[in-house]
Parts: C-alpha cells; structure tokens; sequence
C-alpha cells in the first residue's frame, strides 16, 4: 500500500503529513522528491527534496529515473525517483507521497488499488491565501501564482479516493487518523 496526498498549496498537505509521520514513525515514511526550485527557509537538500539543477533533472528525466514528474510551476520541474520508492519499501516503510494534482492521479493510476489518494481540501481560497503568507517562507510572487493554480486544482478533488477538509486542524488530523487506522493499519496487519 502506497498513500498518496495531494492539495493546493497553502492547504495544510505539509502539516498533515508531518502529523501522520510523527503519529507512526515505525510505519511511514516520506518520498524525498527532486526538484529545481530553490530552497526555502530551512529546507536541507537530502531531507525536504533532492535540489538538483534543471540540467541533471532533464539528465534524469532521459535516463527513464522518474516514476512520474511535472513541471508543477512554469520552469519548475518536481519529480519521484523510482530509487525513493524502492529505498523506502527496503527499509519496510509505507511510502507516503506530497505531490501535485497531477502527478498523484499519474501514481494512483499505476498502482491502482495499492494506492490510497488523498486530497486535503481547503476550506475556501481566500484561506489559502491567509495561510500562505502566515507561512511567511515564500515570495509574494509565489503565492499569486499558487493561488491563482488552486482553483484548478480544486477541481481534481473527485478523482481522489478520499477528500479531507483542512478547516479546523485537529478535526482533520483525527479524522486522517482514522481513515488511517481504517484502510491501510487493517490492510498491512
Ligand atoms: P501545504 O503543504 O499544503 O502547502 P502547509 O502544511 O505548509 O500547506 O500549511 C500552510 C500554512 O497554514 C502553515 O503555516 C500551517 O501551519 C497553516 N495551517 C495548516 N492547517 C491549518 C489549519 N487548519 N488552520 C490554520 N492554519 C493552518
Ligand atoms: P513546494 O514548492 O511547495 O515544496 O511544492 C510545490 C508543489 O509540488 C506541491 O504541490 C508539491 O506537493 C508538489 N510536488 C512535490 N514533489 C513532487 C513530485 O515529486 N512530483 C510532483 N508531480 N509534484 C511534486
């Protein structure tokens, strides 16, 4: 089983990942993506993403490396190794995935019913807004961009297994813990 989370950004895909991975430390694990964007804030290379050069990721992207990848931002390519997916499974972990829209229906595709896909949803976009720039690690630039992006992305929210609303966050934590509990504890025991 395989979980994949997906949402616009600003939508609390992060913190909610972050929650389920503290929760059961033993059980998951997150796929480190590559990705040509820049850093932010604290983001170590190795550990948030793999930041490569625009020129190694198109290396990669011809060497067939890539199970799936997206230029999720004009000029911004983000994409998962095959090698993550096998590091992980190696190590006995549920490999968790954070990635765009696009590239998690790509994942839900090819592993079918060994994949649960989750859409973290937004309570409006004026929130994501809100919450974009209470982060206060990304440009103003960025955070029109993303927004402007969210409203498509919305629209994806049907394909996904499950959605989430992210209003009240620990309402949404419990009710990620359950469908946890209920469809992939009960499913690898
Ligand atoms: P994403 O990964 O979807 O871009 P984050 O998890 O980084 O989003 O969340 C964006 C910001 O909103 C963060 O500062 C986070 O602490 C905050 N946040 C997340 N969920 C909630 C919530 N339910 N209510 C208020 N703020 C939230
Ligand atoms: P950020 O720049 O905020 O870290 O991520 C921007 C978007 O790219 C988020 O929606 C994130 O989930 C997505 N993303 C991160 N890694 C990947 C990946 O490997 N593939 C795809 N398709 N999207 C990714």
């Amino acid at each position: 089983m395989i979980i994949i989370f997906c949402a616009p950004s600003g939508s609390g895909k992060s913190t909610m990942v972050k929650h389920l991975l503290n929760r059961y430390p033993d059980t998951f694990e997150l796929s480190i993506s590559c990705t040509t964007r820049a850093p932010r804030g604290e983001e170590q290379n190795g550990r948030e993403y793999y930041f490569i050069t625009q020129q190694e990721f198109e290396n990669k992207i011809e060497e067939g490396l890539f199970v799936e990848y997206e230029q999720v931002y004009e000029g911004l390519y983000y994409g998962t190794l095959r090698s993550e997916i096998d590091r992980i499974q190696s190590n006995g972990h549920t490999v968790i995935f954070d990635i765009d829209v696009k590239g998690g229906l790509n994942l839900k595709r090819l592993f079918g019913n060994k994949a649960l896909s989750i859409f973290i949803c937004p309570p409006c976009i004026e929130v994501l807004n809100e919450r974009l720039h209470g982060r206060g690690d990304t440009s103003e630039e960025m955070i029109q961009r993303r927004v402007a992006k969210a409203a498509k992305e919305m629209e994806y929210a049907p394909y996904f297994d499950i959605r989430i609303i992210n209003d009240n966050l620990n309402k949404a934590k419990n009710e990620l813990e359950n469908i946890i509990e209920n469809n992939v504890l009960t499913s690898n025991s």
